[in-house]
């Protein structure tokens, strides 16, 4: 083994640069969030991957003259003061890295206006952070920063990032990040000086969305904004029916502006989207949190990617709530044009839209589905599953026990009393695997196979499977002939439940076939009949 000696100080450097600057995306980065830091609302983001080179230009607040000889030191930041400030972090950068970090592996230039002075500042650094030149020039106010000749003293980072349209395609969904924590916000992408990505100002998250998903519309997305204490959370998500994804790209977490990766928060989000999706399919949902920011340890990960919340199980908790909230009511695609004259002729108007109650039973088919209609189009609702959905959703609100007499005997092994007993039902024990039954769920009384059901029950090892077993043997069977009264009252209750999407068991419930799609299926049959 060779003597131990310490490494040059330009090698350390290197070493701690390569940290911080790994990519031309990660210089995007570090660049971004100080236009962001510096209140700017328009950001044009240059890059030239075969030339190494980036470029950032925003209107934000400048650099004033004297600072700019310390911008790019290490370890300088005007963001942070003392240790204690790290606990109250309100900016995105606070290590004072990032244009260090660019200068020691890049050619690093400043162009930079505060609004008082009339003229610009052009100032270059060299490998070590350190004032070059510095010169007046013609310049706006904000700051242009380039970097290029990125990684020129480093072939084997060179060759790695060879792959230039990945690096394209990195730093634009690094943009698009940004875009949707900041929605207000102008954001563009010129690669080799071709606009590729253009995001002007969006009016919400909905609509920053929209701008970038273009494939889905308004009604496709629902927004729901929920607050607990001094914790805070906005949510776009789209509509399992609808929208989910093959990869979980558009399941992302955002903490006060902020995109970060998160295992238990992004678990909480699929929790909330339990039961509601396809096997295999991912939810489209954008989380954005606003917690104290004394809740918040930003100073985990070199690029701050990850992040150590107080009250993670709190905040789940509040992820999942608002969730379950933009899951509530049925909610059939209106098409537009079409929506307005189906209203002329249905007996309600747009007032009942926003209650949620929109669905009128027409008739029943093959004794199992019902034919409803609403503003916008027909649906089919399987009568079984949406009445036990009713009842699920009744039963885990309450769980009713009656008393019986005279008891119940029952044939049941140990483990399915103590099942029986852990959900409130008076058993006691008669004989060998003989037990009395005293009080039962208040759904089974009068019903002819309440054995058989005490059974069943008794085999379900959580309370949930319980409630789900019991509210499949008590929904109205399939086969059943309905009338028109109860047809709509059971449409009625159906549309208050807080997933009207799925059964208990994820099972869908209706189906609907908008006026859109009515209409386009019979334009092409006659485009056929016609050719
Ligand atoms: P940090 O962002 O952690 O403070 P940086 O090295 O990224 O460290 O930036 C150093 C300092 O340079 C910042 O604290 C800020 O004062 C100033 N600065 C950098 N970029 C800009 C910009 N685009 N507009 C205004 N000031 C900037
Ligand atoms: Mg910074």
């Amino acid at each position: 083994m060779a003597a131990i000696a310490p490494l040059p100080e330009a090698t350390v450097r290197l070493l701690a640069a390569g940290e911080v600057i790994d990519s031309p995306a990660a210089v995007v980065r570090e660049l971004v969030e100080n236009s962001l830091d510096a209140g700017a609302d328009r950001i044009r983001v240059g890059l030239w991957p075969e030339l190494w080179r980036v470029q950032i230009q925003d209107n934000g607040f400048g650099i004033e003259a004297s600072e700019l000889a310390m911008a790019a030191h290490a370890h300088a930041t005007s963001k942070l003061r003392t240790l204690s400030d790290l606990w109250q972090l309100r900016t995105l950068g606070f290590r004072g890295e990032g244009l260090h970090s660019i200068a020691v592996v890049a050619q690093l230039e400043i162009v930079s206006a505060t609004g008082a002075s009339p003229t610009a500042l052009r100032a270059r650094y060299d490998h070590t952070g350190a004032l070059q030149s510095l010169e007046a020039v013609a310049g706006a106010p904000g700051t242009v920063v380039t970097a290029s000749e990125l990684f020129d003293e480093q072939p084997v980072r060179r060759r790695f990032l060879a792959d230039h349209k990945a690096q394209a395609r990195l730093v634009a969904q690094l943009l698009q990040r940004y875009a949707l924590a900041h929605p207000g916000h102008l954001f563009e992408l010129a690669h080799d000086g071709r606009k590729v990505l253009q995001l002007p100002p969006a009016a919400n998250l909905k609509q920053r969305i929209l701008q970038i998903l273009t494939q889905y519309d308004e009604h496709d997305l629902r927004e729901v904004t929920l607050a607990h204490q001094s914790r805070s959370v906005r949510l776009v998500m789209g509509l399992p029916d609808r929208c989910s994804r093959a990869r979980a790209d558009w399941l992302q977490i955002y903490v006060n502006r902020r995109f970060v990766r998160h295992s238990e928060l992004e678990q909480a989000v699929r929790t909330g989207f339990e039961r509601t999706l396809r096997r295999g399919r991912h939810p489209l949902c954008i989380v954005q949190l606003e917690l104290p920011a004394e809740e918040v340890d930003w100073n985990r990960h070199p690029a701050k990617l990850e992040v150590q919340l107080a009250a993670t199980p709190q905040v789940a908790a509040l992820v999942i709530a608002a969730i379950a909230e933009g899951l509530r009511h049925f909610a059939p695609k209106p098409s537009e044009g079409l929506l307005s004259a189906a209203e002329d002729w249905l007996p309600y108007r747009t007032g009942d839209q926003e209650s949620g109650l929109l669905l009128r039973a027409l008739i029943q088919m093959q004794r199992t589905y019902i034919v409803a209609e609403y503003p916008g189009g027909i649906c089919l609702v399987e009568q079984h599953v949406a009445h036990e959905r009713v009842l699920f959703e009744q039963l885990e609100t309450s769980w009713e026990l009656v008393a019986v007499d005279p008891p119940i005997a029952i044939d049941l092994s140990e483990r399915q009393a103590a099942n029986l007993r852990e959900q409130g039902l008076a058993i006691e024990p008669f004989g060998a695997r003989n037990w009395l039954v005293r009080s039962i769920p208040a759904a089974l009384v009068e019903r002819s196979d309440c054995l058989e059901a005490l059974v069943e029950l008794s085999r379900q090892e959580d309370s949930h499977e319980m409630r789900a077993a019991l509210s499949c043997r008590t929904a109205i069977r399939n086969g059943t002939v309905l009338t028109p009264a109860q047809m709509q009252e059971l449409l009625e209750r159906w549309q208050r439940t807080k997933n009207p999407h799925t059964c208990p068991h994820g099972r869908p419930i209706y189906m609907p076939l908008t006026d859109g799609e009515l209409a386009r299926f019979f334009r092409r049959r006659w485009h056929i009949c016609g050719s």
